[in-house]
């Protein structure tokens, strides 16, 4: 089963949450940091990487003498990735999302081919032995989704044959990145943070993962903060009226964010942790049992 642990805003707690739920889940699984925009999973699970693959987008790069400024590539381009000044093309690469559309077009085959960096991917294993695969965007570079599916393919070739279950932690917010990550699992775990800002990104990432068809559930994090009573009231409400389980409550607590701040999982705070995240985990499994492996 692949799970992606989302939320609809930064900041919410699914990348900690991901890291204790490692040291938790009682069937073998494999993990991967697809949060390409900002990756920080090894911060807490210390992966040691074993190889890097440097990732590229196709792009228009030059124009050559043959070009007769026709304009075709122009006209199919739809992301502003070429203009015409007079007779003159010009080419704008880091505005190109490589659909190929002009150089099919192209009839004097006049646009010449260059790579666009996007970033890496890098394979690598914990300390247990759990594959470990995350991806890190250039900086600079605004298009994720290439990169993306670049690390999901090598984690499907790395885990080819094998039934494991992954644990992802997804890019945040409902954008392209996220809703890039969703398409390929068979659940989404939403960790919310309940402020009156937090409902509202959740109710916005309800309604995007909702209507991906895909088995979803929450977790509360941050529960019970003093100056916040009646969050957690507010998402379980919303949460009844739209028939989604919540499977965990996470309570807020200084003595856990000492630790985080420390890199270290929650887990690693005591037995009170480590019991609630070996029932998170169970109760995940049982909301998400049915979902089948892709
Ligand atoms: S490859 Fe596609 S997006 Fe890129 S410049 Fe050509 S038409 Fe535009
Ligand atoms: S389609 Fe080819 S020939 Fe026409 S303007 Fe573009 S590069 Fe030049």
């Amino acid at each position: 089963m692949r799970i992606a642990i989302a939320s609809g805003k930064g900041g919410a707690g699914k990348t900690t949450l991901t890291a204790s739920l490692h040291q938790s889940w009682p069937r073998p699984h494999v993990m991967a940091d697809t949060d390409v925009e900002a990756p920080n999973l090894h911060l807490f699970l210390h992966p040691v990487m074993e190889r890097s693959i440097d990732v590229a987008l196709s792009v228009p790069a030059a124009v050559n003498a043959a070009c007769t400024s026709c304009g075709q590539c122009r006209d199919i381009c739809h992301y502003g990735g070429i203009a015409r000044f007079g007779n003159k093309i010009t080419l704008f690469p880091d505005m190109c999302h490589g659909c190929g559309g002009c150089f099919v077009v192209c009839p004097e085959h006049a646009l010449e081919e260059g790579r666009r960096a996007l970033g890496t991917v890098e394979l690598g294993h914990l300390a247990d032995g759990t594959l470990y695969v995350s991806g890190a965007t250039r900086i600079g570079e605004v298009m994720t989704p290439p990169l993306l599916r670049r690390l999901l393919a090598e984690l499907d070739l790395a885990t080819q044959g094998q039934d494991v279950d992954m644990l992802l932690d997804s890019p945040p917010g409902v954008s392209c990145p996220a809703i890039t990550v969703a398409r390929r699992v068979d659940a989404v775990l939403l960790v919310v943070d309940p402020t009156p800002f937090g409902l509202a990104d959740f109710r916005i990432a309800f309604a995007a993962f909702s209507a991906l068809h895909l088995p979803l559930a929450v977790v509360i994090n941050r529960a019970h903060m003093p100056g916040n009573e009646g969050g957690e009231a507010a998402v379980a409400d919303f949460c009844a009226g739209h028939g989604l389980p919540i499977v965990g409550v996470l309570p807020f607590s200084r003595e856990a964010a000492h630790v985080l701040a420390q890199g270290e999982p929650l887990v690693a705070t005591g037995s009170q942790w480590q019991t609630l995240f070996a029932a998170l985990a169970q109760k995940i499994l049982h909301v998400f049992g049915g979902a089948a492996n892709v």
